[in-house]
């Protein structure tokens, strides 16, 4: 979600007295300055959620010191900013992953009557023990109007209805689809640690694919849907963890790798095959890796 505080905080940096200190100045468009009392030096970040250089200045740095230091890193931003993925907006024609696999955003003005049936989540059947908590999201989606198909082999993703509401109903229908592939493997995994089931909400997260409160809620980027299947298995792993360890100590990633045990998920998913929900050999080393590399490529959809 953006932070509106922030958003007005934040100038481009060719609005700002500073604009001459980058010679590019196309450069200077894509570089935000962000005021922080709390900083203790002028510093820059890369931000891939709006593709943009941050760059943050603490109060009582002077002009000139700042802008000497945005013209000392010229080549820092530039390389950043050249190597920041371009932005996919929901509309017709794009592509996206869901899943890890690649599909096409088709836009239909209304849902044909050969509809196939839509590619939804399976009904999760609690095996004793605890009930889950209600259904915390508000995302609404309504059934019927976006679902996936198959075109000669190339996967589509159908967003029916009114052209304007396309964008939004597609985002919708991801961040349900994330809830519903989530929500599985974080009871069973809860289950299987013996702890008190965890309220489970779909966000959109800017800095983590996951949380988890100290009152033992969870909270996850929708954008987990689109990676590959393992890597969200791994981040539901990784925050159920946190409900037994709220640390990141050896303990903690013993408790990851046993949740990540093929036969334990086996063994409390009903109906569902440990396959659907693991890569093959998922080990969180490389779910992880995969994050690092190229979980920031993730924010550039929608
Ligand atoms: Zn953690």
């Amino acid at each position: 979600m953006k932070d509106p505080e922030k958003a007005k905080a934040a100038l481009l940096l060719a609005e700002t007295s500073l604009a001459g200190a980058l010679d590019n100045p196309a450069l200077a468009l894509r570089v935000t300055v962000q005021n922080n009392p709390r900083a203790r030096r002028v510093s820059l970040r890369v931000d891939p959620f709006n593709g943009c250089v941050v760059l943050v200045r603490p109060p009582r740095v002077s002009d000139r010191a700042v802008a000497a230091f945005v013209t000392s890193r010229q080549g820092w931003i530039s390389k950043h900013i050249e190597a920041l993925p371009a932005r996919v907006v929901f509309s017709d024609g794009a592509m996206i992953p869901f899943r890890g696999q690649e599909h096409v955003v088709r836009f239909r003005a209304k849902a044909g009557g050969d509809r196939p049936p839509l590619d939804e989540s399976r009904a999760f059947t609690a095996r004793g023990g605890e009930r889950p908590p209600p259904d915390e999201s508000r995302a609404f989606t309504a059934r019927g109007s976006v679902w996936r198909e198959d075109s000669e082999g190339q996967p589509v993703i159908v967003v029916a209805g009114r052209p304007e509401h396309l964008p939004r109903r597609l985002r919708d229908w991801l961040k349900a689809e994330a809830r519903s592939a989530l929500t599985p493997p974080v009871y069973a995994m809860a289950r299987a640690l013996d702890v008190k089931m965890p309220r489970v909400s779909v966000r959109d997260t800017r800095s983590r694919w996951g949380s988890c409160s100290r009152d033992g809620k969870l909270s996850f980027s929708w954008r987990l849907i689109l990676a590959p299947a393992s890597v969200l298995t791994y981040v539901a792993a990784h925050e159920v963890a946190h409900l037994k360890h709220m640390n990141h100590g050896p303990g903690f990633w013993r408790t990851v790798a046993h949740l990540l045990d093929a036969r334990l998920l086996d063994a409390h998913l009903l109906n569902e095959s440990p396959g659907n929900f693991l890569g093959a050999n998922l080990d969180w080393a490389s779910a992880r890796e995969w994050l690092r590399r190229s979980g920031a490529a993730l924010h550039r959809y929608g």
